[in-house]
């Protein structure tokens, strides 16, 4: 098959220059950041395409026919890919997600999850290995990603009802097929299962109470996330963001609350537990999260790097730049260890807190210089 090639010439910025390496760097201890964060958490978008078009992340207009995607020799091979999660996982990396983009729509991910689900840390751990998906094709895939190693799934959902859910997608896609896909991953056990819904004020706002009653007692975790200013292209504004405490508040109106603890370090939800008549947290009603990216920065804790589909390390999900990784893995000159030498550099070069800083400049930053890469590419 021929594929189209279109100069790339939109949002995929320079990368940035690699680190020099110092003679005999040391990798002995796990590297912290400049903040003193550890690297725990990899993302790794396997595809910058979509057959959806949230408003919020691939806007129509913007990713139209004429977009250009990446070619398929700039993308990461599963080789690749697994290559430097290798890399990356000796590095104190423990958990793994795939994303993208859809990243059931990169051909035969079943191998690339095969090869990472048989990766292990250095005291022989099996990861974290999961993956982030518009839930279109989990119908048909859950058993085959189930039976590659996949251990669980998040799928995202912006509504129940039909005609909403069709307008946010923008491609007419119906909410059955969503529903069913996410009753194939409970079925194949890829759990426990999350639902992310994006929250846009005057768009699926009403969506809210209807999305816990359904969820409520099934053992899917609901998350709520705000409307996030990433990338160029979705014409994002304060007005549309509804804040995680104005969700909370209407969740409480019908379904008491009580606050939980994080369950592990870094967690960027925070927890809500389905009470009882005395008003205890009730585990056989589960529990809700909200994810308050704009209201409430969480970068204090932030141990997680992206890995774009071509390649390049972002040390932020709202970073301009990326570090180009796909030239060490493709120069044969270059061994793991040299690889391992110049994410550690990378890492404890990093000060990135996008969030604490737009809590202190207010939301104009988010219109300001340097352009961001778009969550597509990027992986969310
Ligand atoms: N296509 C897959 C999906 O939708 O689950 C994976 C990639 S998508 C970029 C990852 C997550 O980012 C989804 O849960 C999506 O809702 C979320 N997302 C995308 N744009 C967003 C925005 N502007 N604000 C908040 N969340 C966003
Ligand atoms: Fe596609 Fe996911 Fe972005 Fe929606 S959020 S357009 S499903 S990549
Ligand atoms: Fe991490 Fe950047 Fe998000 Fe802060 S803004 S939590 S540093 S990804």
């Amino acid at each position: 098959m021929s594929e189209r090639v279109i100069p790339l010439v939109d949002q995929r910025h320079p990368s940035l220059p690699l680190p020099t390496l110092m003679a005999g760097q040391d990798l002995s201890t796990l590297p912290l950041d400049g903040l003193r964060r550890p690297l725990t958490d990899l993302r790794i978008s396997v595809t910058d395409r979509c057959n959806f078009r949230c408003s919020y992340c691939m806007p129509k207009e913007v990713f139209d026919k004429d977009y250009a995607y990446l070619p398929h020799s700039h993308l990461l091979s599963f080789e690749e890919i697994t290559r430097i999660a290798t890399v990356f996982v000796g590095r104190g990396v423990r958990k793994i997600r795939l994303t993208g983009g859809e990243p059931l729509l990169r051909k035969n991910i079943e191998i690339l999850i095969e090869q990472l689900a048989a990766l292990r840390t250095p005291d022989g751990q099996p990861l974290d290995l999961t993956l982030t998906t518009n839930g279109s094709l989990l119908a048909r895939k859950a058993q085959s990603l189930k039976d590659a190693g996949l251990q669980r799934v998040t799928v995202s959902l912006d509504g129940l009802d039909d005609a909403v859910f069709r307008k946010m997608n923008d491609v007419d896609f119906p909410v059955a097929d969503v529903l069913a896909g996410i009753e194939a991953a409970r079925a194949a056990g890829l759990g426990p299962i999350k639902v992310n819904m994006v929250v846009k004020r005057g768009t699926n706002e009403h969506e809210i109470l209807p999305m816990a009653r359904h969820f409520r007692g099934t053992g899917i975790v609901l998350r709520f996330i705000e409307y996030m200013d990433v990338g160029a292209t979705n014409g994002w504004c304060m007005d549309e963001v509804l804040p995680s405490a104005e969700v909370i508040r209407r969740l409480q109106t019908e379904l008491p609350l009580v606050q939980l603890d994080p369950s592990v370090p870094g967690e960027t939800a925070e927890r809500w537990g389905y009470a009882n008549a005395q008003g205890e947290f009730d585990s056989a009603l589960g529990e809700v999260g909200v994810i308050s990216s704009v209201t409430q920065a969480f970068c204090g804790d932030c141990n997680r790097a992206r890995l774009s589909t071509e390649g390049r390390l972002y040390l932020c999900l709202f970073a301009s730049q990326g570090y180009d990784l796909r030239q060490l893995l493709r120069d044969p000159t270059q061994n793991d260890h040299t690889l391992a030498q110049t994410v550690d550099a990378i890492w404890r070069g990093r000060t990135d807190q996008y969030s604490v800083l737009r809590g202190l400049r207010g939301p104009d930053m988010a219109s300001g210089p340097g352009r961001r890469v778009e969550m597509s590419y990027i992986g969310g």
